[in-house]
């Protein structure tokens, strides 16, 4: 079967990468995790005195953008791709709360988006590839076989959020978590360089009621739908 481009955006902590990965493994294509990226920026950043509360040093940052390599490496352990720093492993650092309060700042800058979706086309030119972000359907992959656009109730995600950091050892309040992906919501979708928007013709998916696995029965169900319509049409005319 021909494969295809997934395109998967989204607020934050509405559970796209755990739908990627899922899909991943299930369908054998490329995850990637582009929210990562911008993260792995974000921590060279903070390391490097070019960001502090927010505040980013512009030219710094351009004067260091050369000195920073994204890259992703396979674990057989947790079978996906995690993101690497300059050949470091930082899948762990990335997921802080310091850092989500940081990357929005980080993923504003032209700059850096035109450094990260070069890379971004290149892992994804042969299709057989989920992405997830922010900006993959309205603009990375623009002709993605099938675009998402998840969602799910602000409180709902802020659990999902929290629990995901408790299990990591970060402990916050319901409010702190919930004000910070509001404000990170916000910042993603008025910032002025590919905000996050909705593609018009993206399939709209809000998953507050629905559980991992129903959600990727009703994905899988969908996909399915598609490649076969998608394969009947690439079929060769038959010659008479
Ligand atoms: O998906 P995740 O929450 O890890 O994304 C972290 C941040 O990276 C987002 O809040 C957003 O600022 C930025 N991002 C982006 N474009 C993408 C993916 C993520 O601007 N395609």
């Amino acid at each position: 079967m021909s494969k295809i481009t997934i395109a998967i955006d989204g607020y934050s902590s509405c559970g796209k990468s755990t739908l990627a990965k899922a899909l991943a493994q299930k369908l054998n294509y490329n995850y990637i995790d582009t929210g990562a990226m911008y993260r792995a920026v974000t921590i060279y950043c903070l390391r490097n005195d070019i960001i502090t509360d927010a505040k980013v040093d512009y030219d710094k940052l351009l004067a260091s953008l050369k000195n920073i390599e994204v890259s992703f490496g396979y674990n057989t352990q947790t079978k996906t791709s995690e993101v690497l720093l300059n050949g470091e492993h930082v899948e762990r650092e990335i997921r802080t709360m310091h850092v989500a309060n940081n990357v929005s700042a980080i993923s504003s800058i032209k700059e850096v988006r035109q450094k990260m979706v070069i890379l971004q086309r290149e892992m994804g030119k042969h299709k057989g590839v989920i992405m997830d972000g922010r900006d993959i359907g309205s603009h990375v992959f623009p002709d993605a076989e099938l675009k998402l656009f998840m969602t799910a109730e602000d409180s709902v995600r802020t659990q999902r959020r929290l629990d995901e950091l408790s299990s990591k050892g970060e402990y916050h309040t319901f409010e702190d978590v919930k004000r910070s992906l509001q404000k990170r919501d916000h910042d993603d979708t008025t910032r002025k360089e590919n905000p996050l928007v909705q593609a018009e013709d993206a399939l709209v998916l809000d998953n507050t009621d629905l559980s991992k696995e129903e959600q990727l029965e009703f994905v899988v169900k969908l996909i399915d739908d598609l490649l076969l319509t998608k394969d009947e049409f690439l079929k060769p005319v038959a010659k008479h």
